[in-house]
């Protein structure tokens, strides 16, 4: 199950219920909220890649109040990039990304970074990757070895390649699947692993996992960094910008009410957060509007008030 679809499922409000009166009232699972409530067009939780990008969107292009809410104390989620020591000049350190190495090459990512006066570069050599196959299951890696028979790959590689041809307007530039699935859009509603067996392309999948995603065509540059080699950079400023009330970092929401109202209907959806004890304690939030950009585990959707039909889903995932 892609994370389009969870993300409409969660995005869209539901409601239309009054307001109770935080300080009164204390859901289970919710924290006790002292301080007044924070009213907002839309609740972010996930300071990623997505919920960043939507929140600058939403707050200057649309005019929209939003809360951006993220477990970490920064943002960027997996774009990781650590402070190495430069031997040469103490003080000094080089950014040496561990998580995204580069930027897919996209009218809409130049365009973003630009918002935030970076320029976007060449990975050059920079981008040099190493593939090796681990167990996520126990962290060791494994020998698979991409198969060396043609006979073997051909016919699955074939029926991969119509696959992809087939669902590319729905996964790309963005997941854009359609709601509900119709009676050919199956697969994507299934996981990989179940996409694969259905389709015996076992013999293929050591290959189609060193894929990019998708590339440009046109662009021999699939990939940009920026001129800082710091693929955080544009996160610390996203962070700055969004700084005060509406920047929940290390925080962590215990309690989602969702109105029951249907979208448009003008109900609000209401949010508990506990932020750092010196950062305000308990937030109370009602919001018209809740985008999920963390991981839908079970884990973490647990705090929401989800039905028996949206937990199947998100356990299948
Ligand atoms: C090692 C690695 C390398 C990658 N390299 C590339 C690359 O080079 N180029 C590329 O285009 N893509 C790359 N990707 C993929 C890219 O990282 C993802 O597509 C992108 O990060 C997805 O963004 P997201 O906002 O959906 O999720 P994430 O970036 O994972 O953000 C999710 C956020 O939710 C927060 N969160 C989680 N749980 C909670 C909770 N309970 N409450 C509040 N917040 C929570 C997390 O802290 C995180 O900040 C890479 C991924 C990995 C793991």
């Amino acid at each position: 199950m892609s994370r389009a679809v969870l993300l409409v499922c969660f995005a869209v409000s539901l409601a239309l219920a009054p307001l109770v009166d935080a300080s009164v009232a204390s859901p289970r699972g919710a924290c006790n909220v002292a301080g007044d409530t924070i009213e907002v067009d839309v609740a972010l939780i996930g300071g990623g890649v997505a919920g960043p990008f939507a929140a600058v969107k939403l707050a200057d292009v649309y005019k929209k109040t939003v809360v951006l809410i993220d477990s970490k104390d920064h943002l960027g989620g997996h774009v990781d990039t650590a402070a190495v020591p430069n031997p040469a000049a103490p003080g000094n350190f080089f950014p040496v990304d561990y998580g995204v190495q580069g930027y897919l090459n996209l009218p809409v990512t130049r365009e973003f970074f630009q918002t935030f006066g970076i320029n976007l570069v060449s990975t050059g050599s920079a981008l040099n990757l190493v593939q090796v196959f681990v167990d996520f299951k126990t962290g060791k890696l494994v020998n698979l070895p991409a198969p060396s028979d043609s006979a073997a790959t051909g016919a699955p590689l074939q029926k991969y390649a119509e696959l992809c041809q087939k669902y590319f307007c729905f996964i790309f530039p963005n997941y854009n699947l359609p709601s509900p699935l119709g009676p050919d859009e199956k697969d994507l509603g299934t996981n990989f692993g179940q996409f694969v067996t259905k389709y015996n392309l076992e013999p293929i999948v050591p290959i189609v996992a060193g894929f990019l995603q998708v590339l440009s065509p046109t662009d021999p540059e699939p990939f940009l960094v920026p001129e800082s080699h710091n693929n955080s950079e544009i996160y610390g400023k996203i962070q700055a910008h969004l700084a005060g009330p509406q920047l929940l970092l290390s925080s962590s929401v215990t309690k989602v009410t969702r109105s029951s109202g249907g979208a448009g209907a003008g109900g609000v959806n209401e949010l508990w957060v506990q932020t750092p004890s010196g950062g305000g304690g308990c937030k109370h939030i009602a919001a018209k509007k809740i985008l999920v950009t963390m991981a839908q585990t079970s884990e973490n959707m647990a705090v929401f008030d989800l039905d028996s039909t949206e937990k199947s889903v998100i356990k299948s995932v």
